[in-house]
């Protein structure tokens, strides 16, 4: 479901960005050269942010769990999987343009901003609706071409192939060709789920809302198999619910998250039930996670294109079959982005606006910082460079002697780093403790430098 609100004038996303920019966490690509398609890379931090995110998914979703692998497929694949999928002939979006300032719309999203209608698929109908007296918000101006569908896909070609080639518009599709091989490698058994994290291309009309929409971003995706005659309500729910946690576990907070069920008349022929899980993005509530039953559509296409049979012989029911699956995915610039505006926070301390990313401490790009008080002093500076060599092969640790402690506070709660660690005269002088600042309560307490990795073990 689509209708995501225009961020232009959206104070609080306009913070957002600038702060991502500001330190260190997303860049708006290629500046130097003019930008690029409204595409971003991600600075230090946002590269620590979003590795923590995904190895703290693959923990909840692989790791801990007896019935689920992982796998890493590739980005180009037969472009004959695409076919069969349905994707080369049916993956589109319809655009629409005013004819009078030539801004480009995709349709849905514009009729759906105007009249509050969803009418995504219905070509006729958003052209009659649009050219029926609508204005562009652009320019005022009620001049419309009609609503026409565009694809999705991002074409390419390859040397040793002929016809063109795809950059994967979803990650589904390697699972899904690979499915066989897994069986026959693996001791799994129905249910079980394969997982992939990896990146997915879409040629979208309109890229916006930060990295909300973009063209090239990344997938978190699993494809749950089972017994097609097993009651799936149940398990439909409990993932349902597990997304939700995972959501949680990443510092979104429960009144921001809500389902849409989608309804039974817009349901693909093959889904049984899809459920969004939506985040209350500062532009609205938004589609963070997908979850949907798909059948046997998948394997069965495959299937029929390629003349292998992908079933699976269930030996505690004695039978063959081709198995169901549930599909839970999310988009891991999204979840980013969730984690970015739930930890944002700004709080007046001593007549002074702190700005301080209260990250979960899983997730925070920087786990601990390391000072010595003063910077002049080369005997501090020592002792806080073992410190700090202590920590860092267990933890992401920044090292920072600038400026005063205040400020230093400040620069790593604006990133949110967990625990700021400072070497002082006491530490030489006396009781070779140090003090440790803790970034929520912004209390401090005294630990001897031999208890630190037991103190931040039991904290992490
Ligand atoms: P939307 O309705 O927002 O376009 P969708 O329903 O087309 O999303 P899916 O095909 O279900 O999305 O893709 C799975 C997940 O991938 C989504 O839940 C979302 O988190 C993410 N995703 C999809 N398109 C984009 C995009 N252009 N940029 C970033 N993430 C995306």
């Amino acid at each position: 479901m689509k209708k995501e609100k225009k961020s232009e004038n959206n104070e609080q996303m306009e913070k957002i960005v600038a702060f991502c920019k500001r330190k260190g966490f997303v860049f708006p690509t290629c500046e130097i050269y003019g930008g690029f398609a409204n595409a971003y890379s991600y600075g230090p931090y946002g590269a620590e942010l979003k590795n923590n995110i995904k190895k703290l998914w693959w923990k909840h979703f692989v790791q801990e769990r007896e019935d689920m692998v992982g796998m890493d497929g590739p980005i180009l694949l037969n472009p004959r999987l695409w076919e069969a999928s349905g994707h080369t002939e049916g993956f589109n979006d319809a655009m629409v343009d005013c004819k009078k300032c030539k801004k480009r719309y995709r349709a849905d999203h514009i009729v759906k901003e105007l009249t509050g209608e969803d009418m995504e698929g219905d070509l006729a109908g958003m052209t009659a609706a649009l050219q029926g007296g609508l204005k562009c918000p652009e320019c005022g101006a009620s001049d419309w071409t009609e609503a026409r569908n565009m694809s999705q896909m991002f074409k390419t070609e390859m040397n040793s192939f002929d016809g063109p080639v795809y950059l994967r518009p979803e990650t589904a599709g390697a699972i899904f060709v690979d499915y066989k091989n897994v069986i026959d490698s693996m001791r799994v058994k129905v249910p079980f789920g394969i997982a992939q994290i990896g990146k997915a291309f879409r040629n979208e009309i309109v890229a916006r809302n930060f990295i909300f929409r973009i063209r090239e971003f990344e997938q978190m995706e699993i494809e749950y198999f089972i017994n097609p005659e097993m009651a799936w309500e149940d398990l439909f729910e409990e993932w349902l619910q597990r997304q939700e946690a995972f959501a949680l576990a990443i510092g979104a907070k429960k009144e921001d998250l809500r389902r849409y069920e989608h309804p039974k008349a817009k349901l693909s022929h093959y889904s049984r039930r899809t459920v969004d899980l939506e985040y209350n993005f500062p532009f609205g509530f938004n589609e963070l996670f997908g979850l949907a039953h798909r059948g046997d559509f998948d394997l069965n296409a495959h299937s029929q294109a390629t003349g292998v049979k992908l079933d699976y012989f269930d030996a505690t029911a004695n039978r063959r079959y081709v198995p169901h699956v549930i599909e839970p995915t999310v988009g891991l610039d999204r979840l980013i982005l969730t984690a970015i505006c739930a930890a944002y926070n700004e709080e007046v301390v001593e007549d002074e606006t702190r700005v301080v990313m209260k990250f979960p401490y899983a997730i925070a790009p920087i786990k601990i910082a390391i000072f010595p008080l003063l910077k002049n002093k080369p005997e501090l500076v020592v002792k806080a460079k073992e410190v700090y060599d202590m920590l860092k092969s267990e933890y992401m640790c920044e090292f920072d002697d600038n400026g005063n402690i205040g400020k230093r506070y400040r620069r790593q709660d604006e990133i949110g780093t967990p625990f700021c660690v400072t070497v002082d005269f006491d530490t030489l002088e006396k009781d070779d403790t140090v003090t440790v600042r803790d970034r929520d309560t912004m209390e401090q307490s005294r630990i001897k430098i031999s208890d630190l990795k037991n103190f931040f073990s039991e904290k992490f």
